[in-house]
């Protein structure tokens, strides 16, 4: 691992402690599971239009299959570590899966709604908090905040009403998604990223959450992103870590490998595509609160065996109520959670 890469990660802040039910209800689960599954069909049936792809961090063309999963293949890149789907559909399939997700529409009809207000105070807070931390700490101006695939619109509005920015603007290509960003009083540009070309948008801040792992070709991506920033702009990227602890425990058995998880970057890779992309990195962190429960609750539910090590398996088992969250702040502070952060700035 090039060192100058790794300096930057730094100890994520100690945060409160988080429930994945509290951001999913137990009771909405079923439905979702089988719009998802019903989604992970169509895409198995359109398999003949996947394509091979080099690394999308380091574009090597080396790799090691890693795991399948719902009979995908993910391998792992031998020169930067990245985890990702390859082959892997098409940017066509792909935009078509997106089209006529069911999942998706699932969670903007049921899972957004009932969990909005949890998701933005115990998510999209504190996310706001953090990105006007890094403004602060860097010196950029809290201008034009641009959110990149802002879905349903929680932290846009957030970020409008909060006051932090002196304007906040929204990408949103999914048309009820945009709608959505609308209602909550969000401005919104409707189109994809790609696709902005008459509107001048000059942004101080760009942020992208839970975006990069999606994409075909993040690369490309990126670049439209720097094509939108000032020189001097601010980039903030959510995603997860491929070599964080839930991925790497628990493998296909976490909830992070799917099928629309196609690039699995880890600190070191996602800086290196940064930097590759007119950025300089500032700072990479792992903040995640929920590795631990994420593999304490597989073992419980008997999807994933105890583990036969005897200190995962009294930090994780028997001694889950005292060294659970501990732990988990542990990884957090350590770039081992599977949840990561990036702050980049614009050349
Ligand atoms: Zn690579």
């Amino acid at each position: 691992m090039a060192t100058t890469v790794d300096n930057k990660l730094t100890g994520a802040a100690v945060q409160e402690k988080l429930s994945e039910k509290e951001l999913c209800p137990d009771e909405l689960l079923a439905g979702q599971e089988a719009a998802f599954a019903r989604d992970i069909e169509r895409l198995q049936a359109r398999r003949a239009a996947f394509v091979t792809v080099p690394c999308p961090a380091c574009a090597r063309g080396d790799f090691l299959p890693t795991l399948k999963k719902f009979t995908f293949q993910y391998v792992t890149c031998k020169n930067c570590g990245t985890l990702f789907m390859n082959p892997r559909p098409s940017m066509e399939v792909m935009a078509a899966y997106y089209g006529d997700s069911e999942n998706y529409r699932y969670w903007a009809e049921h899972i957004f709604p009932a969990s909005e207000a949890a998701r933005r105070e115990k998510v999209h807070r504190p996310w706001l908090e953090k990105v006007v931390a890094y403004c602060r700490r860097y010196g950029v101006p809290q201008g034009v905040l641009l959110e990149v695939g802002a879905g349903f619109g929680t932290f846009a509005a957030l970020a409008t009403v909060s006051g932090n920015f002196d304007r906040v603007l929204a990408v949103e290509p999914t048309p009820q998604m945009a709608q959505a960003c609308r209602e909550r009083g969000v401005e919104v540009i409707a189109k994809r990223i790609e696709d902005i070309t008459g509107e001048v948008v000059e942004a101080d801040v760009a942020v992208a959450f839970e975006v990069v792992e999606h994409l075909f070709a993040p690369q490309h991506f990126l670049l439209q992103v720097q094509r939108l920033l000032k020189p001097g702009g601010l980039l903030v990227l959510s995603c997860p870590n491929g070599q964080g602890f839930d991925i790497a425990m628990l493998g296909s058995v976490s909830l992070a490998i799917d099928p629309e998880h196609v690039n699995l970057f880890n600190p070191h890779s996602l800086a290196l595509l940064v930097e590759g992309c007119g950025f300089k990195v500032l700072e990479v962190s792992t903040p995640g609160r929920l590795d631990a429960e994420f593999v304490h609750t597989a073992i419980k539910e008997g999807k994933f065996p105890v583990p036969r090590d005897p200190f995962l398996k009294r930090v994780l088992v028997e001694e889950w109520d005292r060294l659970g969250w501990p732990f988990q702040q542990f990884l957090a502070a350590h770039g081992l959670s599977s949840h990561m952060w990036l702050a980049a700035v614009r050349r």
